[in-house]
């Protein structure tokens, strides 16, 4: 076709007064001020100047109309829709309402997301892969997200690293900025609550300023609660930040490496508090849902992976789903950059020099028992041993204290590895956290012995 609808509607106007004879005060009067809007396929939509005219033209001059417009647009289906100029003035009005309040929403939106960095809208629920081992934790977390307060507050949620508590915490916040606009909502890590205070108190500013910050929300999400161990002044803020929110009836959700009768150093009516509403844990996943997150998180690289390929992958990645996006990675470099296809061969050369890397990077107790031995000139053999000469025994109580602090074992695990009881590890651990506190020059000594292992 390609004419335009003013060309259309002057041959309409041409057809009228040639071919059907219309006078020129009909159509002066009511034809011709009429405008075309628009026309899509059969349908044309007319601009008449007010109502009483458009009426008229209903009564009087619809037939004559549709004729000649199926005649120039040469199709027999034309229908015709008569609308005033008032009607589209309120319909663009109406329009640049909602478009602006669409706006302000958006920005509404996004000043809240700056508000809480760091929150990836990528971690939502529908992203989060369900299995046996996080299933509770996923149902938990919704139903905290979509009926806050009633019934698990606070949601405590615990397990070792890599496993989705952070996911869990964004896939929240995420729904809640799409479902509940008016909510409000603030994710923070413990470690940036500290930082916060700390600054707080060091600029010397008004201390109601950062409570009202944290203690005037409907939703508080606070992450690595961990990091609290041995910082009592944040302890104490947190404690009253909690009671404020619990009191009014909000939502808090915590999420941390151990769960609440695990954690050292914190206050017991903190901890007490923790453990008030669900304590719920994460567990590593099995093989069925590894091989299922492996699936999701092909899908979601755009990286196309063969079934044996995602077997075999499930069969070797093991403890952390951070690994499995890292493998994942790792193939797809490979197959851009060397343009060969993923294949289960290639996985396997591949994969076994990410995971023999893995494997040295990541702290074990062999490693620490290892580096211990060799730092202090004490055999291994006796660190594990029964001799109790006080040099000795100072190694086998920082072991102790790192396996449980660096790895999370349980005390029992650790006594397995170093051959004693578990109340006698437990007892190690206490004694280099006195030793820590009461003395400077161990406390960085312990620090430096840390940062070596995990760099
Ligand atoms: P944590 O906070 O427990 O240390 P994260 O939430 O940071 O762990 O998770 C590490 C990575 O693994 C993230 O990229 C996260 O998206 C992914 N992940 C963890 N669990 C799942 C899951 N069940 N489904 C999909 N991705 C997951
Ligand atoms: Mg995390």
């Amino acid at each position: 076709m390609g004419l335009s609808k003013e060309t259309i509607f002057q041959g309409v106007l041409d057809y009228l007064e040639e071919e059907l004879d219309y006078i020129d005060i009909t159509m002066n009067l009511w034809i011709k001020p009429m405008t075309v809007q628009s026309i899509d396929g059969g349908t044309v939509t007319l601009i008449c100047e007010n109502d009483f005219k458009r009426n008229k033209v209903l009564t009087s001059y619809v037939d004559d109309l549709t004729e000649a417009f199926e005649i120039e647009l040469e199709r027999d289906d034309v229908t015709l829709v008569f609308r005033t100029r008032a009607e589209i003035e309120k319909e663009d009005e109406k329009k640049r309402e909602e478009e602006l309040e669409k706006k302000k929403e958006e920005e509404a939106r996004a000043r809240r997301l700056e508000e809480l960095p760091m929150v990836n809208p990528a971690y939502t629920f529908e992203n989060f892969v369900v299995g046996s081992s996080n299933r509770v934790a996923y149902e938990t977390s919704l139903m905290a997200c979509r009926y806050p307060a009633e019934f698990y507050n606070p949601l405590f949620l615990y397990g070792p690293s890599g496993l989705g508590k952070t996911h869990l915490l964004f896939a929240i916040i995420n729904d809640i900025l799409e479902n509940k606009p008016d909510f409000k909502v603030v994710y923070i890590t413990c470690e940036a609550f500290t930082n916060l205070l700390i600054e707080s108190i060091a600029k010397k500013k008004d201390p109601m300023e950062f409570r009202s910050k944290f203690r005037n929300l409907d939703f508080l999400l606070i992450d690595d609660i961990q990091f609290l161990k041995g910082k009592h002044a944040v302890q104490e803020e947190m404690f009253h930040t909690f009671e404020a929110l619990y009191n009014k009836g909000k939502q808090i959700v915590f999420a941390s490496d151990k769960q609440p009768s695990e954690l050292q150093d914190i206050d017991k009516r903190l901890t007490s508090r923790f453990s008030a509403g669900g304590v719920i844990d994460i567990q590593p996943p099995d093989e069925e849902l590894r091989q299922a997150i492996f699936k999701r998180k092909a899908e979601s690289f755009g990286v196309d992976i063969p079934n044996d390929v995602l077997q075999y992958l499930a069969e070797n990645i093991k403890t952390n789903i951070r690994q499995i996006e890292g493998a994942i990675k790792t193939l797809k470099a490979h197959s851009l950059i060397g343009g060969e296809k993923i294949s289960f061969a290639m996985a396997k050369r591949v994969l076994s020099e990410y995971l023999k890397k893995a494997e040295e990077d990541s702290v074990n107790s062999e490693k620490i028992l290892k580096y211990i031995s060799m730092r202090y000139e004490i055999k291994k053999e006796d660190i594990t041993g029964s001799k109790r000469d006080s040099s000795i025994k100072n190694a086998r109580h920082i072991c102790a204290y790192l396996m449980r602090n660096l790895l999370n074992m349980t005390f029992k695990e650790i006594g397995t590895v170093l051959r004693k009881h578990h109340s006698t590890i437990m007892e190690s651990c206490q004694k280099i956290e006195e030793k820590m506190k009461t003395s400077d020059n161990f406390r960085r000594e312990m620090e430096s012995i840390e940062k070596e292992l995990n760099s």
